[in-house]
């Protein structure tokens, strides 16, 4: 096997501490609440939490898909709780959450995947804290339209919907996901009037031309604005790294993501999903 790359230094973070990491931490846990921060081992943690914020997960911790980047358990998921759109909705009052990034498992046994949870979930926080902007990071819906109309009129600014990588890597990468059944769902949720968003992990072996290829589809589909990250391998059980993309492509790759039509990008190799998302409530689009 060819050697494996070593972590370079732009990756080193910055520990979990601090006063306010440890009390958001409470509250996620005593509000029986998952966070994606936590799931996924964000490298961010400090950071984020550090400021007051997190990532909340709904419809519990496991997954009906086995994407082989992410550290989400796969299985039979076991939870169906009418009861968190409440929960989370007053733990966002509690933590006094200005911008809440609410995401979830695939809930592909479900019907309508979760649509009416999630919709739940959005006006309650609304109807709890009216100030707080809302970014929901949504799964693939996997051509079910109905059920996206009812995940994306609740009333949040910012709908996200994760390419996750080139359309050469789907196989690998999301293997229950198709390249094109995304496009479509960032189309549609364009065309319902929202500001859309999207992610790529770098570092999958993805080509320069086709990183150009999936910023041109997404503009061509309506994305308003893409972050753009490194992928890290969770456990030794994941996806290996092929490559750690130095900051300089990561800025080229911004520069080249404005030119061809994005509204904003962030770009960088600790850059997540939900990273610095309270910004992007306000891009013009
Ligand atoms: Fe959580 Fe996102 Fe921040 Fe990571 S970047 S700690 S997932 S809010
Ligand atoms: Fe993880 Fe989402 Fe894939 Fe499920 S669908 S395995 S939560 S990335």
């Amino acid at each position: 096997a060819p050697a494996r790359p070593r972590k370079p230094d732009w990756l080193r973070v910055k520990l979990p501490v601090g006063p306010e990491y440890a009390r958001v931490r409470k509250l996620v846990d005593e509000n029986k609440l998952h966070t994606i921060c936590e799931s996924g081992n964000c490298p961010n943690m400090g950071e984020c939490w550090g400021a007051g914020t997190a990532t909340f997960m709904i419809l519990g911790n496991i997954c009906t898909r086995s994407c082989s980047f992410c550290a989400v358990a796969t299985g039979r998921p076991n939870e169906y709780d009418t009861d968190e759109p409440r929960r989370v909705a007053e733990a966002i009052l509690t933590m006094g959450v200005k911008h809440a990034v609410i995401t979830s498992v695939n809930r592909d046994e479900l019907k309508d995947r979760g649509a009416s949870i999630w919709h739940e979930t959005v006006v309650r926080i609304k109807q709890l804290s009216p100030t707080t902007t809302i970014e929901t990071l949504i799964p693939d819906v996997k051509a079910n339209w109905e059920a996206l109309d009812v995940m994306i009129s609740g009333g949040q600014e910012v709908i996200s919907h994760n390419v996750e990588t080139v359309g050469s890597l789907y196989r690998l990468v999301r293997p229950q996901a198709k390249y094109d059944r995304s496009l479509e769902q960032i189309r549609r949720t364009k065309a319902a009037g929202h500001r859309t968003k999207s992610g790529i992990m770098l570092g999958l072996g993805e080509k320069k031309e086709e990183m150009y290829q999936a910023m041109d589809d997404l503009v061509a589909n309506g994305l308003d604005i893409l972050t753009l990250g490194q992928y890290l391998q969770p456990t030794k059980r994941h996806l290996e790294v092929a490559e750690f993309i130095h900051p300089d492509l990561f800025a080229h790759y911004r520069e080249e993501g404005l030119r061809r039509g994005l509204k904003y990008v962030e770009s960088g190799p600790l850059v997540r999903s939900s990273y610095h998302a309270e910004r992007h409530v306000n891009v013009p689009i």
